[in-house]
């Protein structure tokens, strides 16, 4: 688990607009991010998921992360994914590839 959590900070924490160079990321205590809330979940959905597609990936993450998150209607009507205010949405593509390269031990 420790080489995810590095590789999500080094290469989606270094360029999330909640994170800033000094303190890193600004979420305040009451604020969540779905990239740490979730991380088993991604790693389970990326390292089960075969496909040169990412709206397979994507696809997963609606049905099995959203829909218990804030996700009504099958992942669907998020706020937070409407107003580009959540990181996992944001960064989807950049956390699969990352975890991809984690696996292939390039990173
Ligand atoms: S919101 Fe999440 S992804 Fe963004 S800097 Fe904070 S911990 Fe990293
Ligand atoms: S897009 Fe919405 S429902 Fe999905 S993980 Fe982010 S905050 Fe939760």
């Amino acid at each position: 688990m420790e080489k995810y959590i590095k590789a999500i900070r080094d290469n989606i924490c270094a360029i999330c607009v909640d994170s800033e160079e000094e303190t890193g990321c600004t979420l305040n205590e009451k604020e969540t991010c779905a990239v740490e809330l979730y991380l088993p979940e991604i790693l389970e959905i990326v390292h089960n998921t075969d496909s040169e597609y990412m709206d397979d990936y994507y696809k997963k993450l609606k049905n099995t992360i959203c829909v218990n998150c804030r996700g009504k209607d099958n992942g669907e009507n998020c706020y937070l994914r409407e107003d580009a205010n959540c990181s996992l949405d944001r960064y989807f593509s950049l956390i699969v590839e990352t975890i991809k390269k984690v696996d292939a031990g390039k990173i």
